[in-house]
């Protein structure tokens, strides 16, 4: 089926399919919405919520103790053996039932409610490439990696969840599933995950982010679209080499690619107001200074809120990079990635959810609303196309070092709010 064969659906809901597949792109159309949602937000008693907050405390040791552990053991996505060992180890004395591995290094549990009905709750476990300034005393002790994201507190939150909820199954209005998820860096596979049925009969989702900037206490998000959609570009020049003191003898690649760095950054400057981007992020060409290269390559990313402008960009950026190809007589070749394809969509039911618990039940806490979406991404996107939810960004300090930079290093002062967050979502929902 074709876009043509679908009389009347729009092209952006379209581009959006909710059955993942790139076939039947239209949910009303492929059935997988028929069984409808059912989660909304209920009040709690005050002594469930008194009870979070002790039982937070007493474990809150413990989880510090694993985040530091996870921090000096970073592993890249997919890779997260040991992290994946530790989690199956620490979950298997509670009453969670662990699922086999769907991606192998995936570790998913469920702990029953009073209704079948199930609620997700996701922390992604992968750390990524970079070498640490952090100086922290648990700094990583494997060379070129680090959690520089601050997927080690993520998955520190949804243990001391997992934990804190084992205690507390009598309360749990909804089944609690945990997902601790590998390879959201770079890998999505949170869209794979939830293909092989990660959230099969799910009604809802939520995650949190860690967020520099943000003075710990603060929980932000908004209503729709919090999180861009993206598409990872490599653009490929392929010249003849030479020998430097003879360009005529060959086609050098140099000059396009340099042409067309200029080229995406005068794009940018177009699509900047329409909150989108494009980032040429690296440049690769050449071995000695007297020799003309075969290739030169180029590598970045677009991010866009509107599936219309990523199109647009996605046409204009290659139309662009065989123009330029034709006038310096060189092929090029343009590498698309679009794993990412999908902009976080919080429903309007999971940000009131998120932000009802906050208000309500987080005295200490702040809810703030973003303005703006931001322009990173997230394979949470896949997570909400099914089913109710929401993301929202966990404070980590407004001095804080921003995300991926050598500096970074999740607060411990963070957790406990990110861990009573947890569990006040799933004690406050009912199917
Ligand atoms: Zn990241
Ligand atoms: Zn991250």
């Amino acid at each position: 089926m074709t876009e043509k064969d679908i009389p009347g659906v729009p092209a952006r809901v379209l581009r959006y399919c909710y059955c993942l597949s790139r076939v039947c792109r239209d949910s009303r159309l492929c059935g997988v919405q028929d069984r409808g949602w059912s989660m909304k937000s209920t009040s709690i008693d005050p002594q469930p919520v008194a009870e979070v907050e002790e039982r937070v405390t007493a474990i809150l040791p413990q989880m510090i103790e694993l985040r530091h552990d996870l921090h000096r053991h970073p592993e890249l996505a997919l890779q997260e053996i040991r992290t994946s060992a530790h989690l199956r180890t620490l979950l298997s004395t509670t009453p969670i039932t662990l699922w086999p591995p769907l991606l192998g290094t995936d570790v998913i549990g469920e702990l029953p409610g009073a209704s079948p009905s199930v609620l997700c709750l996701r922390a992604d476990i992968d750390a990524i490439a970079g070498e640490e300034q952090s100086g922290v005393p648990y700094a990583s002790q494997h060379a070129g990696l680090m959690h520089a994201c601050g997927h080690d507190g993520h998955t520190a939150m949804l243990a001391g969840a997992a934990l804190v909820l084992s205690d507390m199954q009598t309360y749990l209005p909804m089944t609690v599933r945990f997902i601790f998820q590998p390879g959201e860096e770079m890998r999505c596979a949170g869209r794979e995950l939830v293909a092989r049925g990660a959230c099969r009969d799910a009604d809802a989702a939520f995650a949190l982010h860690g967020w520099p900037g943000l003075p710990v206490g603060t929980i932000s998000s908004r209503a729709g679209t919090l999180l861009a959609a993206g598409i990872e570009f490599r653009i490929t020049f392929h010249g003849v080499g030479c020998h430097g003191a003879m360009p005529e003898r060959g086609h050098n690649p140099i000059p396009p690619a340099a042409a067309m760095v200029s080229w995406i950054e005068r794009l940018y400057q177009q699509v900047r107001s329409n909150d989108g981007v494009i980032s040429a992020c690296t440049l690769h060409a050449g071995t000695q200074a007297n020799i003309i290269p075969d290739t030169a390559q180029i590598e970045g990313t677009m991010r866009y809120l509107d599936a219309d402008l990523g199109e647009s960009m996605v046409s204009e950026l290659t139309d662009a990079a065989h123009a330029i190809a034709r006038e310096y007589q060189v092929d090029v070749n343009v590498h698309l990635d679009r794993s990412y394809d999908l902009p976080t969509r919080n429903t309007p039911l999971g940000y009131g959810h998120l932000r009802h618990v906050v208000d309500a039940y987080m005295p200490d806490a702040v809810w703030q609303d973003a303005a703006r979406p931001s322009l990173v991404m997230e394979d949470f996107a896949f997570y909400l196309v099914e089913r109710e939810g929401a993301m929202a960004g966990l404070g980590l300090g407004e001095g804080a070092a921003p995300l991926h930079s050598p500096a970074f290093d999740f607060p411990d002062v963070a957790l406990p709010i990110g861990i009573r967050l947890f569990c006040l979502t799933a004690l406050a929902a009912t199917p």
